[in-house]
């Protein structure tokens, strides 16, 4: 990401040297292609793009002492210590820069910005947030400030401003074609519902979680804390019905409105529409093992144990690996005493299963295998496995 912003921002500067590339400087005319031309400059932004800063910034300085008063280059030399962790020294070249006479505006806020960067680096916060609002005070439209800048209210939780400076960026860029920006907007709308509901403004909140999903319907949490709040107030059938709501606009991620569904359903005394609705998502997805998990283990609450346990062998065909498949069938065959006939099954489904029987992975491109290899057929480095552990879950917590 980083790099990406730091070349983005290379070819913008590019842009708008060109018109300038001949300069009156003290009254004389002064061929600003000089120090671009020089072979340093070329070879410091060849090295740059293959990520090997130390001789990056060897030829950048090299390239800087042709031409002392190319801003770019001492521009891009900052960014590159800041990228190389030297944050105070980029800090220094920055604002030195900043101290030349006759900068142009735009000038000006590419500097702010470049300051802004190494500021947000280092972790001081205020400055940085003051050096982009600058930006966008000298350059209203400045895309990266935007960004930044919405970057680092979410990094300290400030939503409202986040929300906002979001909103202009997609009114600066109008709709993106995936949707990404609405997206986004709809996940911030979410966060400020949250934080209304902390604050005990539960209607405040209901209206920024159906705003979110106005925004974009696929803010899965939205629908969650929608009828969370709705429940807290009291309204059963509306938190029902904001969680139905998820389970038809994303069905892939239905399973995370089961538990809550299940237990109003309960209170509501209408079981059999938990079930139904479990069976309705089986049927248009038969891959659906979360929706089989949640209606073996609902069967077996209702001591339905020769259903359940049909389901959860079924669940475990999709998804041999899940330890709470295998947990949810070691229950139901404890509860009916461990009957051979039931422990022979479940020994079969899991002998069929793919399992990986001594997982390894490739540390360089992440390829997994069942076994130790010593070539990658992925990214065909050489001894690149390891074995891989997923920790215990308490060693985690
Ligand atoms: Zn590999």
């Amino acid at each position: 990401m980083e790099i990406v912003a730091l070349l983005a921002l290379l070819a913008g500067l590019a842009v708008g040297k060109a018109w300038e590339r001949y300069k009156l400087r003290d009254g004389k005319w002064i061929d600003r292609r000089r120090a671009r031309d020089s072979h340093h400059y070329v070879l410091g932004l060849n090295f740059l793009v293959a990520n090997q800063l130390d001789i990056a910034i060897e030829e950048l300085s090299q390239a800087a002492r042709v031409d002392a008063d190319a801003l770019e280059i001492h521009l891009i030399l900052g960014n590159v210590y800041r990228e190389r962790g030297q944050v105070a020294r980029a800090i220094q070249l920055h604002q030195a820069l900043l101290q030349r006479p006759k900068l142009t505006r735009t000038e000006h806020a590419y500097v702010l910005l470049c300051l802004g960067l190494d500021f947000k680096r280092g972790g001081f916060v205020d400055r940085a947030l003051e050096a982009f609002n600058e930006v966008l005070r000298l350059d209203p439209d400045n895309q990266y400030a935007l960004l930044y800048l919405q970057k680092l209210h979410e990094e300290q939780h400030q939503w409202d401003d986040a929300y906002r400076i979001r909103r202009r960026l997609v009114d600066l860029t109008g709709p993106d074609t995936n949707g990404r920006s609405q997206a986004i907007l709809g996940f911030l709308e979410n966060e400020r519902g949250l934080e209304a509901a902390r604050s005990g403004d539960l209607d405040e909140a209901a209206r920024r979680f159906d705003s979110a999903l106005d925004l974009d319907p696929t803010t899965t949490p939205a629908y969650l804390n929608l009828g969370d709040v709705r429940q807290k107030q009291g309204d059963r059938n509306a938190a029902l019905n904001a969680w139905e709501r998820l389970l038809n606009a994303s069905p892939e991620r239905a399973y995370l409105a089961f538990d809550r569904l299940e237990r109003a359903h309960s209170a509501a005394g209408t079981p059999h529409k938990f079930e139904g609705r479990c069976r309705e998502l089986i049927a248009d997805n038969d891959r659906d093992w979360r929706a089989r998990l949640a209606l073996g283990r609902h069967l077996a609450q209702r001591r339905d144990f020769a259903a359940a346990f049909d389901v959860l062998l079924e669940a475990l065909e999709h998804n041999p690996h899940g330890l709470m498949v295998h947990q949810a069938i070691w229950n139901v065959m404890l509860e009916v005493g461990l009957d051979r006939q039931h422990v022979q099954r479940y020994i079969e489904a899991a002998r069929d299963a793919v399992f990986f029987m001594d997982p390894h992975v490739c540390v360089k491109c992440h390829y997994r295998s069942t076994e130790l290899l010593w070539q990658c057929p992925h990214c065909h480095d050489w001894n690149s496995f390891v074995e891989e552990r997923i920790a215990p879950s308490r060693d985690t917590e």
